[in-house]
């Protein structure tokens, strides 16, 4: 558990003053609704944390496309695992932050940027921007999955997933397509369908493709047609 304020100030949305003044704005929500404490106290691991609006002293925007490896936290800050920030040099000044997260072990696509306004619209539930990951997964995938998948999974807490696609490219193998981004939520769908996921990794994120040439742990800036197509 952390301080909201001095978790935003890791994460890089600004100085302890700056972070303090967006909260009060309310312009910060933990699990979909507006926090204007500072001080509230939040599971920095569990809690999803949506900051919109940018962050005063912009000088300008950058939009940036990591290709994360496993053991790197999707974080600024973490005390004791590598971050995406470790992996973005040259950017320091510009206060970038990742929009979302993937998992620790998780690898793929995600995009970094210092445009508040945008990364809450891609991350917010209205906008359903899709998601696509490559599976590898252990288990029987009986055929009835299919179509369970596009109806809508119900996790173990009870919550039902909005409708995904499922492309199942071997046996143990598939590429799955979701519109929102619950905690562990690829896993855990497969979990309730008695099957484990064994390898993770996002390929896409809305009309972005994780571009195929780009090194794991490595970047490069979006071209201007990936930026606009992402607006
Ligand atoms: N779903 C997961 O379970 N993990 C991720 O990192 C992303 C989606």
């Amino acid at each position: 558990m952390m301080r909201l304020d001095k978790y935003l100030a890791h994460a890089g949305y600004g100085t302890r003053s700056e972070v303090k003044r967006i909260i009060s704005k309310g312009l910060v929500e933990v699990n979909g609704v507006v926090i204007k404490k500072d001080d509230q106290k939040i599971d920095e691991t569990n809690d999803e944390i949506i900051v919109a609006g940018a962050v005063s002293n912009y000088t300008k925007h950058v939009y940036l496309m990591l290709h994360k490896p496993a053991g790197v936290i999707s974080s600024n800050y973490d005390p004791m695992h590598k971050t995406t920030k470790d992996l973005i040099h040259g950017y320091d000044h510009l206060q970038t932050f990742p929009v979302g997260r993937l998992d620790l072990d998780t690898e793929g696509l995600l995009i970094i940027t210092n445009d508040g306004l945008l990364a809450h619209q891609l991350l917010s539930p209205r906008y359903h921007v899709d998601k696509t990951y490559y599976v590898e997964f252990s288990g029987d995938y009986k055929a009835i999955y299919t179509s369970l998948f596009e109806t809508g999974v119900t996790l173990e807490d009870g919550y039902l997933c909005m409708p995904s696609h499922i492309e199942l490219l071997s046996e143990h193998t598939a590429l799955l397509t979701i519109k929102e981004g619950k905690y562990h939520q690829v896993k855990r769908m497969f979990m309730v369908l008695d099957m484990t996921v064994t390898y993770l990794k996002r390929v896409s994120f809305g009309p972005i493709k994780l571009d195929e040439n780009l090194k794991k742990g490595t970047f490069r800036p979006l071209t201007e047609d990936e930026i606009l197509a992402l607006k």
